[in-house]
């Protein structure tokens, strides 16, 4: 676990680019639906908000999570120190608190109207492929940061298991928002432990209550606990409309309306 700290860095950048291109890839050869929506100013825009948020973070925090995290274990701060937990333990059930929150944090951002305005923007896209894995505004990147900041200084979370848990985070999202027509066997064995493409494209229906569904990033046991997990779209994954059903006409989708979005109760007139 000490080469996650070591080297985090080059393993978060190489996970990052290596599981993008390699579900860009298979997105394009087996594809699970139909493009609707044109590729390349959706791509353009999911990428923008990518490095923005990230010139974001590092202007905003002078800590990253995992340096964060160091700092907290070296005070002896949080349950885990508290309660003598060794070591191994306070990596795996931290690994899984974490994700707990998530779950939490996501289901949050879809029921309390402030935080779903910033969330709407993950949301208003069009279409869902491995670009909508990294479609989130600033806003929501800032407050996921000071809740999973909390959240490491309440439990006592291990440097390690911060990295582990940010590169697994990650991956899982690229993968399951990508158009990837996995094998029907493959996808029905792969569901009961982790989240599949086919489980995370129904949460992107224009159907409220199909939106308000699998909030889960990477396993589906937080959703069949909580009775939140929907096997499938009523109209099928071809027939699914994706996306929200007030934001659909082209001038809705550029970089500086998205960015703007949050400052909105409705939608905003087309154009503006
Ligand atoms: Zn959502």
């Amino acid at each position: 676990m000490e080469f996650l700290i070591l080297y985090e860095d080059q393993v978060r950048l190489f996970s990052f680019a290596g599981v993008l291109a390699v579900m860009a890839l298979l997105e394009n050869l087996f594809p699970r639906r139909q493009r609707r929506a044109p590729t390349a100013r959706r791509w353009g825009v999911n990428l923008a908000l990518t490095a923005i948020n990230t010139v974001t973070l590092r202007l905003l925090f002078p800590l990253l999570a995992v340096e964060w995290a160091a700092l907290m274990t070296t005070h002896d701060i949080g349950l885990a120190p508290l309660l003598g937990v060794p070591y191994w333990a306070a990596c795996l059930v931290g690994i899984a608190l974490l994700d707990l929150v998530i779950y939490a944090q996501h289901a949050a951002f879809h029921h309390i109207p402030f935080l779903w305005r910033f969330h709407r923007v993950h949301h208003a896209d069009l279409e869902v492929d491995v670009t909508t894995g990294v479609r989130f505004h600033p806003g929501e990147i800032v407050l996921s940061m000071l809740i999973k900041f909390a959240t490491i200084a309440l439990l006592g979370v291990p440097a390690a298991a911060v990295v582990a848990f940010e590169v697994l985070l990650n991956a899982t999202s690229l993968f399951h928002h990508a158009n990837l027509a996995l094998p029907r066997a493959v996808d029905r064995v792969l569901r009961l432990v982790i989240v599949t493409p086919d489980v995370h494209r129904v949460h992107h229906s224009t159907i409220r209550a199909e939106t308000d569904s699998n909030f889960g990033f990477s396993v589906t046991w937080w959703d069949r606990l909580f009775g939140t997990f929907r096997a499938e779209p009523s109209a099928g994954h071809t027939g699914m409309e994706i996306g929200l059903a007030e934001y659909r006409v082209p001038a809705q989708q550029g970089l500086l309306w998205v960015c703007a979005l949050p400052a909105y109760q409705n939608p905003p007139p087309a154009g503006r």
